[in-house]
């Protein structure tokens, strides 16, 4: 007789053998060790147990084979999913490869829809990425600034339009690390820590140092990997200007009060990196 009073490890072979043997009807409900293992796992589902495979490391899934023929169409359904897939991913690579066409007529034809409605894509105000490429009726109209930074590779720094936005941004960045050292930090370690290093090499002792957790730990960590040593110091000597950080003589800057740096109150919310 088994004891299945607080069943931290169950072998569902086992238990499946000692309820058919004790549980009238039982053999009703689950034929065999995979049935049980369904069974259990349903009443997981609902709520009646707790139920976990994750302590085994070998068998989650029981398999019991009843038909050696595969039923009618059964590989056909199964693939639909993954045809559809291919189909609109086939249909999304044609709209990106398409880029002299215009946005609006790709989408029209994707939803069936014969015209355009009028003025579509005529000013700069709605003008589509294909066709201010093509310059189609763009005589004397600038792309707006939106429309210039979305056109960049770097969009959230706004792109070519507008530099001083990345300046800001690397300067909020470099002021959070500042916080975050408030017993000073060498630039070439900030650098580090906006090039995602764990570590950066100490001349003094000759040691390659692990950057501190608060700073290994900051979603500014690795935020600007591809940032020049010098923007460091551009951007330190910016926040010295501000009055927002300021270098103690030995080398080493602080953040010398909370507020946030100049121009950081549009601070988008983190949308990946
Ligand atoms: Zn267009």
């Amino acid at each position: 007789m088994l004891s299945w009073d607080t069943p931290g490890r169950v072998d569902v072979r086992l238990l499946h053998r000692h309820l058919a043997a004790h549980c009238a009807g039982y053999s009703l409900y689950a034929d065999g060790p995979a049935a049980t293992w369904e069974l259990l796992t349903d009443l997981h589902d609902r709520g009646f147990l707790d139920v976990s495979a994750a302590p085994s490391r070998r068998l989650v899934t029981g398999l019991t084979v009843r038909r050696r023929t595969l039923p009618d169409g059964y590989l056909g359904l199964l693939g639909r999913r993954g045809r559809r897939a291919a189909e609109e991913l086939a249909r999304l690579r044609n709209f990106f490869d398409a880029h002299t066409v215009c946005s609006q007529r790709l989408f029209a034809d994707y939803f069936g829809v014969a015209d355009l409605p009028a003025g579509c894509c005529s000013t700069a105000r709605c003008r589509c990425s294909a066709c201010w490429n093509t310059s189609r009726g763009t005589a004397g109209e600038r792309r707006p600034a939106v429309a210039e930074a979305f056109h960049s590779p770097r969009p959230r720094d706004g792109g070519r339009a507008d530099h001083s936005l990345r300046d800001r941004r690397v300067d909020l960045q470099v002021h959070r690390l500042l916080q975050l050292q408030p017993q000073g930090i060498h630039p070439r370690r900030l650098w580090h820590a906006l090039r995602g290093d764990e570590t950066s090499y100490n001349p003094r002792s000759r040691k390659m140092i692990t950057l501190p957790a608060a700073l290994r730990d900051s979603r500014h960590f690795g935020g600007r990997a591809d940032l020049a040593y010098a923007a460091v110091g551009e951007s330190l000597a910016r926040l010295a200007a501000a009055g927002a950080a300021a270098e103690d003589g030995q080398g080493l800057w602080r953040a010398i009060r909370t507020a946030r740096p100049a121009g950081s109150g549009s601070e988008p919310k983190r949308s990946g990196a």
